[in-house]
């Protein structure tokens, strides 16, 4: 297998194996309500879309899951359809697609950092400065979180303890690790009343 690349060496290894793999009927299987499991073969068409959508997106797309890159189509040609059909995008957005005002500039006059109140234009900037994503990096390993799913706006030093409701003190975070911070604080919250 030497000289060869992971994809030829897998073919040759299928071809030359007792029982070849074959391309098996779809499978589609509801794991939980937000997410479904399905199994197909992409036939030599789509590996070329996709190689082709992935090469013409450039970095953006480099090293990303299948997920990202067919989410990514779907979202493109969704805005396609949509601008085809004269339909506006703000209309049907579902949870995690940014807000519509999304191109805008927006208008930071328009936020109070005594209100706990998260306005429209400072949800907008938050979600340009992470490219909606969850901001969550695991300490451990550096790695970032980067879902897309379901993202919340939460003040990193709590408003309750003085935290203002501006960019530098607000992040997006997934439900997941909106929970894990909110573990962590009343850690912290626990550990104070016996420190301090
Ligand atoms: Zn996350």
């Amino acid at each position: 297998m030497e000289g060869k690349s992971r994809r030829e060496a897998e073919i040759i290894l299928n071809q030359k194996s007792s029982f070849p793999i074959h391309a098996s009927p779809e499978k589609v299987r509801h794991l939980n309500e937000h997410e479904v499991l399905v199994q197909f073969c992409m036939d030599q068409e789509l590996v070329q879309i996709l190689e082709e959508f992935k090469n013409l997106q450039g970095f953006e797309l480099k090293n990303q899951s299948y997920l990202e890159v067919f989410k990514k189509m779907g979202r493109f040609a969704l805005k396609e359809l949509k601008k085809k059909k004269g339909i506006q995008s703000s209309s049907s957005s579902p949870k995690s697609t940014p807000p519509a005002e999304l191109n805008q500039v927006p208008n930071l006059t328009k936020f109070n950092p005594n209100s706990r109140y998260i306005s429209k234009p400072l949800k907008t900037l938050l979600w340009q400065r992470q490219d909606g994503k969850c901001a969550y990096t695991d300490p451990k390993t550096h790695t970032k979180c980067g879902s897309r799913y379901a993202l919340q706006v939460e003040h990193i030093e709590p408003f309750a303890l003085g935290g203002l409701t501006a960019p530098e003190n607000l992040e997006l975070l997934c439900p997941a690790h909106n929970q894990l911070r909110a573990t962590q604080r009343y850690g912290e919250e626990k550990m104070r009343k016996y420190v301090g």
